[in-house]
């Protein structure tokens, strides 16, 4: 329990840096978007409606990922922590990005998916499918959600924004920035004309060059 205690602090510190870099960089904007991240049975998320460049280590709410309850808070947790914690209890991650990326979210009210339109969607885990509407914070979104995101590290949330996961934070961000490029890349192309697909084939074959080069996906 004190390891878990110590990975808290660290990953309180950790989240703050990563929402002011997504402020500056423009993938979130105002209060928008919520981080989370997993350690053992605790869930650390920021808090709710509050500006990224006021936010503190201890503005961080801490839940218990089983019940959902508060275990230590001084502001009230991110109204998504039904996303977050749905998205922990289906899969493998340990971290949770939600933006509202002004080019994921353009493309997520023309489309049910983006397509594999560049080899770097391999990080994503393939085509990012869009989950279906329904009120922010509610339970039908985490469970929209949740679905999207099987064997994917990223979804799209129609008319409201994207969600990706890693198994670090650094990783979690790191697929937020290259879903927000992909989608603006998708979204100029679409509007030259239809833009060309890669097969699944073409990228087990991408998957296997990473494997002997070294290249980062
Ligand atoms: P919170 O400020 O409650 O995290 O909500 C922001 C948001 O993006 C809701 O979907
Ligand atoms: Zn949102």
């Amino acid at each position: 329990m004190h390891d878990t205690a110590a990975n808290l602090d660290t990953a309180r510190r950790e989240i703050v840096e990563v929402c002011r870099r997504m402020l500056h960089s423009g993938l979130v904007t105002g209060t928008s978007g919520n981080v989370s991240v997993r350690i053992a049975d605790r869930v650390l998320i920021t808090p709710s409606g509050l500006d990224y460049d006021d936010m503190a280590p201890d503005d961080l709410a801490v839940l218990d990922l089983h019940d959902g309850s508060v275990v230590e808070a001084t502001s009230p947790p991110s109204s998504e922590a039904p996303l977050h914690l749905a998205v922990y209890r289906s899969g493998e991650a340990t971290a949770v990005v939600h933006t509202h990326s002004p080019w994921a979210t353009a493309l997520g009210l023309v489309r049910d998916t983006l397509p594999r339109v560049h080899y770097a969607i391999r990080a994503l885990g393939g085509p990012v499918r869009v989950a279906p509407y329904a009120t922010f914070g509610s339970a039908e979104l985490a469970e929209h959600v949740a679905r999207a995101l099987q064997d994917r590290r990223g979804a799209l949330m129609r008319n409201h924004g994207a969600v990706t996961i890693g198994t670090t934070l650094a990783e979690a961000a790191a697929n937020a920035e290259k879903l927000e490029w992909l989608c603006q890349l998708y979204c100029r192309a679409a509007r030259l004309g239809e833009p060309a697909e890669l097969t699944e084939a073409q990228l087990d074959d991408v998957t296997r060059s990473a494997e002997t080069t070294g290249y980062r996906l």
